[in-house]
């Protein structure tokens, strides 16, 4: 899964932050684009720019390093925010790199820690991105500086980043698994059934109410299996094992889904898309059931 970059350390402690020195890499977004360069020698086939390449010398310069924002480390390395109009201005004429589409992060190998910077990076991009204004007042927000908040600075609203709890069902009956279809979006692999947590809901009613829109299906008996951090749309996933309660049939909810239906283990496609916890789960049911 994308989280799982052993040996090497995610480490998101804001009070760690610290000027970007030589090494540090500098991410930065537009839109749905990541600035990058590729390259040949990395397993991922992607590197990032490097904080030299843009400031020269390794010395920390506090007043021309205003433009980035701290975002984590991975291991010794920090990883910086910078925004586009002074990532265009400090790359100029180089042959630096450039915008990719975010997506490209399906292309990489698990257990690398580009996929993982990339999400996590884009995930602080977007909400800082939507919360240039403040909510209440209207007024421009400023970094906090003392934690990983907005700030407004006439009427003293304090944003902290959003992160949307949501789940990722694997319906089970006995030797078969339920798999789902999108009719959404540009991902139409069959996937398990997903949703958001709703205002006022256990996620144990979010499981049964989720189910039972998408597929018409009663489930019981949740069993947790992991979670997961899904920048791209701002998730944290939790994935859960249940097991049908009553009728097989599968009444499609249409606006949501192309296909539903049961798959024995035998016949699961398990040559599936990298880093995500839907198809860890599916992988691991099939493990369950055929043993290997
Ligand atoms: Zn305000």
């Amino acid at each position: 899964m994308i989280q799982d970059i052993a040996p090497h350390r995610f480490d998101n402690a804001y009070a760690n932050r610290r000027p970007a020195a030589a090494g540090d890499r500098i991410l930065c977004f537009s839109k749905d684009e990541i600035f990058i360069r590729e390259c040949g020698g990395a397993a991922s086939g992607y590197e990032f720019i490097k904080y030299e390449e843009l400031f020269g010398g390794a010395d920390a310069d506090a007043g021309r390093q205003d433009c980035l924002t701290y975002l984590f480390s991975i291991d010794e390395t920090g990883y910086f925010l910078m925004d586009r109009e002074n990532m265009e201005k400090m790359a100029a004429g180089g042959e630096v790199g450039g915008f990719q589409p975010i997506q490209i992060f399906r292309t990489m190998p698990e257990g690398d820690t580009i996929p993982l910077a990339m999400m996590t990076g884009f995930h602080i991009y977007t909400w800082m991105r939507k919360n240039r204004f403040c909510g209440c007042c209207g007024h421009e927000t400023q970094r906090h500086g003392e934690e990983r908040a907005l700030f407004c600075p006439n009427c003293r609203n304090l944003i902290f980043p959003q992160i949307a709890p949501a789940v990722a069902v694997a319906v089970t009956d006995g030797d078969r698994i339920l798999l789902a279809r999108s009719a959404q979006g540009g991902f139409r692999r069959f996937a398990l059934i997903a949703g958001y947590v709703e205002v006022g809901e256990t996620i144990e009613e979010t499981i049964r109410r989720e189910v039972m829109e998408e597929v018409g299906l009663k489930v019981k008996n949740p069993e947790f299996f992991a979670s997961q951090p899904w920048g791209l749309t701002g998730i944290e996933m939790l994935g859960y094992f249940v097991e049908l309660d009553g009728s097989d049939q599968v009444t499609l909810q249409e606006s949501e889904l192309a296909e539903a239906r049961w798959f024995a283990a035998e016949e699961v496609d398990r040559d599936m898309a990298l880093h995500s916890l839907s198809y860890t789960m599916i992988d691991e049911f099939c493990r369950r059931k055929l043993g290997k």
